[in-house]
């Protein structure tokens, strides 16, 4: 059961598209390698980078817009 609690997962789900980015990334790798999935460096950089890029707009929503 794939699940991720980033906005882009509910919008997708809900509106019948698939998954996430996270979920499609992780599907990518694992199909392409199917002994190991194995980030490199600059791959790993960018999936975090987006992860806390999903959360700081999490948290700028809830609280408005500080900027
Ligand atoms: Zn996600």
């Amino acid at each position: 059961m794939d699940y991720c609690s980033c906005n882009d997962y509910y919008f997708r789900t809900l509106s019948g598209q698939g998954l996430c980015y996270h979920l499609g990334f992780a599907k990518e790798k694992i199909s392409s390698k199917v002994d190991t999935v194995r980030f490199s460096d600059s791959e790993y950089y960018d999936f975090v980078r987006s992860v806390i890029n999903d959360n700081y707009l999490m948290i700028r929503n809830e609280t408005g817009d500080l900027a």
